[in-house]
């Protein structure tokens, strides 16, 4: 009796330490697989606050398709598209400033990645209000004042035809305001004002049609009240 409990332990055991054995070369066969020798995958961050956080202004139900499935989508479809590239950087950045080397799929999903990876940072609950610290200093000397930059931003905003961003860039110790069609962002080689980003909109109707409609106006004015100023602060902070 004792001699067979002990040899059922033993098993237990040996099973335990085989299950852990094919857990970890799972992992591994999935990281050496043929199909990802691009060597990384990238993944959907989380949002930093809960879908429901930047409530009136950005609703839950846009939060929640908006990151988990747009985002999301990017997310896959740039890792599908990285497959067989033979691309061995690990930043996206990088790749944003060589993007036109790439394919259309890596531009746009690439773009994408990166472009809501860092609109989500650049949001946050109760924020808004006037800038302070270095990015008030900056805005005062490249624009004059924050409300002057403001309407620089929403003409910005308003005007981009179709799906696109608004952006305020650093370049060259100066802050200036552009947009960009689709994914695409000042970082990329490809685009024709470059820089920096330090604050971000988007524009697609994907944004703010489940809440405003037509109404892109009222969105980016919407918009004011959740920036978060201290990641605008801390982008302009890491400008080389
Ligand atoms: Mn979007």
């Amino acid at each position: 009796m004792e001699k067979s409990r002990r040899k059922f332990i033993r098993n237990a055991a040996l099973l335990t330490v085989a299950g852990a054995g094919l857990r970890l070369v799972g992992t591994q066969a999935f990281a050496d697989s043929p199909q990802d020798d691009s060597g990384f995958l990238f993944k959907l961050p989380a949002l930093p606050y809960g879908a429901a956080a930047l409530e009136p202004y950005i609703d839950t139900q846009t939060m929640e398709i908006h990151h988990g499935k747009h985002h999301k989508a990017y997310v896959d479809n740039l890792n599908k598209a990285l497959k067989g590239s033979g691309l061995t950087s690990d930043s996206l950045e990088d790749l944003m400033k060589n993007i036109s080397k790439y394919s259309v799929a890596i531009r746009n999903n690439g773009g994408g990645h990166y472009n809501h990876s860092l609109f989500w940072k650049l949001m946050k609950p109760a924020g808004g209000g006037n800038p302070d610290g270095q990015i008030a200093e900056a805005i005062n000397n490249s624009f004059g004042s924050f409300k002057i930059m403001q309407e620089q931003f929403n003409a910005a905003a308003t005007t981009r035809f179709g799906s696109g961003w608004a952006w305020l860039i650093a370049d060259k110790g100066k802050l200036t305001i552009t947009s960009t069609a689709n994914q695409d962002n000042p970082l990329m080689d490809i685009a024709e004002v470059k820089g920096t980003p330090l604050l971000a909109l988007d524009v697609w109707e994907h944004a703010y049609y489940l809440k405003y409609q037509n109404k892109r106006a009222d969105y980016v004015n919407a918009f004011w009240n959740v920036v978060n100023w201290e990641h605008v602060n801390s982008l302009l902070k890491a400008v080389k």
